[in-house]
């Protein structure tokens, strides 16, 4: 069987390291607010060249928390109106309803998958606070227009960078392309640690210091309680791993650069679209989180696929606006995110594929 993604493979590269350090945080016998997450936030700040990192216990939280700290600065209340791709993971569109705001969806291009930036103006309104951004997949979706938008009705670019550690636009790393940014290092991310694990970055001193707190109780000094915070730290053991495997991003990037420039060169059927990007092993817009290709006849594949031992996934088979958990907004018309919904299928990629499965993927492609 051709795994998706090979985790065990992944992490296996860095044994030594890792074993290492998960017995010195064992020994340390200092497990939660060490130094260990300092310096994971100094490194992380350092990469993404962002004046503030937080450590937090994972994806979500960091941009729920993100979300919270704007309504406890008061740049934000309830009932205000974030814009959001339709066409992302439910998790963007949470951390903005558990916060009591609204999420407003924006349909995609079809070519990128991405948020269409054009589409956004029309959705703005006098209750807008702010625009997240997904750089779905691990392509960047950032531009001029979008910063000038912002600037022009006052709102705030929060990033979803759950995808896309590493990559750039003009040489500027996600994470620090706009105000705020939340990171994942679920352990299928392109940063994986051994569990749950997440950060949020931003150059806002104030942000910074509100979340720092909000994560930690609402407190700033123990026993001393600023805000209604919640319990959402990083714990010594993940960010070790973290610390150790963020040395090698770059070069597993670029691995996964050359596999989807494989796949790129050699998949030829007309049943399957490919995703279209210029220069592919040059360009740092894409981290290739996920390979997507697309089909009318995706479910065929799929099963024909795993018939020939050949793991694919869908990213994602039922949008946000129509899962049972957001009944409410199932009447929306948004009719590029549904038809993705149906045609993506997301191929196996990781800087740990071979060669030969490669071509052994490629070969059932081309003879479906
Ligand atoms: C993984 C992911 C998240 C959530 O991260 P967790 O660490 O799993 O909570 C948020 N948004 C996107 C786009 C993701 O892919």
């Amino acid at each position: 069987m051709i795994k998706f993604l090979d985790l065990q493979k992944i992490n296996l590269q860095y044994q030594q390291e890792i074993e290492e350090e998960l017995i010195n945080v064992f020994r340390s016998g200092w497990y939660l607010l060490g130094d260990r997450v300092k310096t994971f936030e100094n490194n992380l700040s350092n990469y993404i060249k962002s004046k503030y990192v937080i450590g937090v216990s994972n994806g979500l939280e960091a941009l729920r928390l993100i979300l919270k700290g704007y309504l406890e600065l008061g740049v934000m209340e309830h009932g205000d109106e974030v814009i959001v791709p339709a066409n992302t993971y439910i998790a963007s569109v949470l951390s903005i309803s558990e916060n009591g705001l609204i999420p407003v969806f924006v349909e995609p291009d079809p070519y990128t998958f991405n948020i269409d930036i054009s589409k956004i103006q029309e959705k703005i309104t006098s209750k807008t606070k702010a625009i997240m951004i997904v750089h779905l997949y691990g392509q960047v979706v950032f531009s001029e227009e979008l910063k000038s938008l912002a600037k022009k009705y006052k709102l705030k670019i929060i990033e979803d960078n759950a995808q896309a550690i590493g990559a750039e636009w003009k040489e500027n790393k996600t994470g620090n392309l706009g105000d705020a940014a939340g990171f994942s290092f679920y352990p299928g991310k392109n940063l994986g640690a051994l569990g749950d694990a997440g950060a949020v970055s931003t150059n806002d001193a104030e942000l910074a210091q509100a979340i720092k707190a909000l994560a930690n109780y609402g407190s700033q000094k123990k026993y001393i309680n600023k805000y209604r915070g919640v319990n959402s730290r990083l714990d010594e053991i993940q960010a070790a791993v973290l610390n150790i495997k963020l040395k090698y991003i770059d070069q597993d990037n670029q691995k996964r650069r050359e596999v989807a420039n494989y796949y790129l060169q050699n998949i030829k059927n007309s049943k399957i679209e490919l995703p279209k990007i210029e220069d592919c092993l040059k360009n740092k817009e894409h981290v290739w989180h996920l390979f997507v290709i697309r089909s009318k006849y995706r479910d065929n594949l799929q099963g024909y696929l795993q018939n020939n031992n050949i793991q694919t996934l869908i990213h994602y088979p039922i949008p946000p606006h129509k899962q049972e958990a957001y009944s409410i907004y199932s009447q929306l018309q948004l009719p590029i995110t549904e038809t993705l919904s149906r045609e993506v299928l997301s191929l196996p990629i990781s800087s740990q594929i071979t060669q030969e499965e490669l071509t052994k993927v490629i070969i059932h492609l081309n003879q479906f």
